[in-house]
């Protein structure tokens, strides 16, 4: 039996005169995912993308739940090849659907025709291979409105495919089809979820983290790169940097008003990932913020962190509420590595009574007393950097 992978692509069939890089962009995400459980030949042609082994130890039914976490895919199921005539197409249904027929009571036969010179018509197809499956299976009835399977039989230019059913694929565009952006990851719930939606959405990803030892220890780095590990199976892999803070956060305690030290913070870490974002190609910053979560993502709060760089800061989560994050968190799951109770550098220093409005004014009044420039420049240079392939 030849089984292929058949893939229906989504929005990139919107996508007029740049299709043909989405689709380039797609198949080079696709074959990374699965480059490593064998030998695989894909093909694309009419907006369908076909999975096929190359030898028998390379096998599809290891590699359809990897496709299904590709962003770019609206729909994929397994089809058996056969060759386009009407009498292949019913001994391949006999033999090779047999026994899932006999164990079912209804079904109905649906029929597309790709190429359109085919003899006969779609509903001709339909009657024909439907009367043919009545005769040798007499369990069976015809249900058209809510059968038990749906066998779609597609005739296409070369060859005819046989399946049951389809399956929704991850949806979004093709990572790295829209640029690259850099994301704040914390070890909280958030930013991995954040990461995840700006991915969908074709973005490909470099993660920064700051981390301040002693105060944060070797577990609360390691449980970040878990994060990121979980991250790459959607946004394929991931350079992350983790960016020394300890001293830039001790100036802040020392000489900084206590209730601006967590936006004080926080837009120290923004300078320094506009760095790290332009070094690297990012055009852009990400972060897991939701409005109103906490003191530091009040509006007020919020256009003072963005006063500290020039770049866009793309804040996917900012009008969802909590159960909504988590609900994408455990999908993704992301969400028992983040539960995980390690500290964070921002957990270090927490001010009793964080303003909840603050003026950019008192903010920069505040920063000018100390000289954080050359200590966000020897921040990033003492990075340490890893990559995590998918
Ligand atoms: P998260 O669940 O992502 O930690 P949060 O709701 O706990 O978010 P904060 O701790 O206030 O919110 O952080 C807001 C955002 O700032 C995070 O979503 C993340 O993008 C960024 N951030 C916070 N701490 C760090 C860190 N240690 N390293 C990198 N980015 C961070
Ligand atoms: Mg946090």
């Amino acid at each position: 039996m030849n089984e292929v992978i058949l893939i229906k692509v989504g929005e990139i069939v919107l996508k007029g005169l740049n299709k043909r890089n989405f689709e380039n962009q797609l198949i080079k995400n696709i074959r990374n995912r699965i480059k490593k459980y064998g030998e695989f030949e894909i093909k694309i042609s009419q907006s369908t993308i076909t999975i096929s082994s190359l030898n028998e130890t390379s096998n599809i039914d290891d590699i359809f739940p990897e496709i299904k976490k590709v962003f770019g895919i609206a729909r994929l199921s397994k089809a058996i090849v056969t060759q386009k005539s009407i009498d292949s197409i019913k001994e391949t249904i006999k033999d090779s659907l047999g026994s899932t027929l006999i164990s079912v009571k209804t079904f109905k036969v649906e029929s597309k025709r790709a190429d359109k010179k085919f003899h006969m018509t779609s509903p001709r197809i339909s009657e024909e291979v439907g009367g043919f499956i009545l005769e040798q299976f007499p369990n069976l009835a015809v249900d058209v409105h809510n059968p038990d399977i749906v066998i779609t039989v597609e005739i296409r230019t070369f060859n005819a495919f046989i399946r049951l059913g389809d399956e929704p694929g991850a949806g979004g565009l093709p990572v790295s089809s829209g640029g690259r952006a850099a994301l704040m990851i914390s070890g909280g719930i958030d930013s991995p979820v954040a990461g995840f939606m700006m991915a969908k959405r074709g973005i490909a990803l470099t993660a920064v983290h700051f981390a301040s030892p002693p105060y944060t220890s070797a577990r609360s780095e390691k449980k970040v790169i878990e994060l990121v590990e979980k991250m790459s199976e959607y946004a394929g892999g991931i350079k992350l940097f983790v960016v020394p803070f300890t001293q830039i956060q001790e100036h802040i305690k020392r000489y900084c008003p206590e209730e601006l030290f967590t936006l004080i913070m926080r837009r120290m870490m923004m300078r320094i990932s506009e760095k790290i974002a332009l070094d690297g190609n990012c055009k852009a910053l990400i972060t897991g913020e939701s409005l109103g979560q906490v003191a530091s993502q009040t509006l007020q709060a919020i256009s003072c962190t963005d006063a500290a760089v020039s770049m866009p800061v793309f804040r996917p989560l900012i009008g969802m509420d909590k159960d909504e994050i988590i609900a994408i968190a455990r999908r993704i799951d992301t969400f028992d590595i983040s539960i995980q109770p390690f500290e964070d550098c921002c957990t270090v220093f927490v001010p009793k009574h964080p303003k909840t409005k603050p003026n950019l004014c008192d903010i920069e009044d505040a920063e000018n007393k100390f000289d954080w420039d050359e200590m966000i420049k020897s921040a990033v240079i003492n990075s340490k950097v890893m990559y995590v392939e998918q």
